[in-house]
């Protein structure tokens, strides 16, 4: 069956979140930092890969280099029943495309696909730009995807001002045949920002999504909304704790 799994990656594909894991492995002032710089950026314009390249920058001024930011994304928690889970998928099911949507940059989430033998594994991974400094090679730059000098996506429903992923969901879509060229969609996601594209899919396409974390909350919200004002998630939802769900 012609099917598309679109993976979040943090705390969906992998088990951490990213950006944190980087500092706590290695600095906690920095990872205490970086807390500080998001709750500071509460106002409704958060964006998340700003104050990631704000403390990526401390941590080159406190003398740590890319090997110290690439082995931390090495050791980052992987589940062995997530890799199982989408090798086998894949070979069982060659017609299914492999898509990775998320809020991380392009190099952590290289960096760590590559530790596990996955490079391959995505068709294409829709995320944050980023790159090592020319003239100081440990330093690296996170950018967002959508550009602060662009117009405002206007999205209102979770994601953050560098990217909607909803918007992005569609766009591949569209650059793919259209919706309907795929049989089903299954997405597998915990974030707020991924609720958005979860209103993008039908009845029929399947969210996983994980327990515990904000996803869940808002889809459990969302269902028990008596103002009249829902929001119409059509997607059926499957709820997850670890990555042998997933595989099952
Ligand atoms: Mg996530
Ligand atoms: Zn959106």
């Amino acid at each position: 069956m012609k099917q598309l799994i679109v993976f979040d990656f943090d705390w969906s594909f992998v088990d951490q979140d990213t950006d944190r894991w980087v500092f706590e492995v290695l600095s906690t002032e920095l990872r205490r930092k970086l807390q500080e710089r998001k709750s500071s950026q509460n106002t409704g314009i958060q964006c998340t890969p700003d104050v990631v390249d704000q403390t990526m920058y401390d941590l080159f001024k406190a003398g740590f280099t890319r090997e110290d930011v690439s082995g931390a994304l090495r050791i980052l928690p992987f589940h062995p029943a997530m890799k199982r889970a989408v090798l086998s998928l894949k070979e069982r099911s060659p017609e299914t495309t492999f898509i990775c949507l998320s809020n991380s940059n392009e190099i952590y989430i290289g960096t760590i696909l590559a530790k596990h033998g996955l490079t391959d594994l995505f068709d294409v991974i829709i995320t944050n730009p980023a790159r090592w400094d020319d003239q100081h090679p440990d330093l690296i730059h996170v950018g967002r995807r959508l550009p602060a000098s662009s117009p405002p996506h206007g999205c209102s429903v979770g994601c953050l001002a560098n990217m909607c992923k909803g918007d992005e969901l569609d766009a591949y879509l569209a650059a793919h045949g259209g919706r309907d060229s795929f049989k089903r969609i299954a997405y597998v996601g915990d974030g707020a920002n991924d609720f958005c594209p979860l209103l993008r899919m039908r009845s029929g396409d399947v969210a996983y999504v994980r327990k515990g974390f904000e996803l869940a909350e808002k889809i459990v919200h969302e269902r028990t909304r008596e103002d009249g004002k829902k929001a119409g998630l059509k997607v059926d939802v499957k709820f997850w704790e670890q990555a042998w769900e997933i595989d099952e």
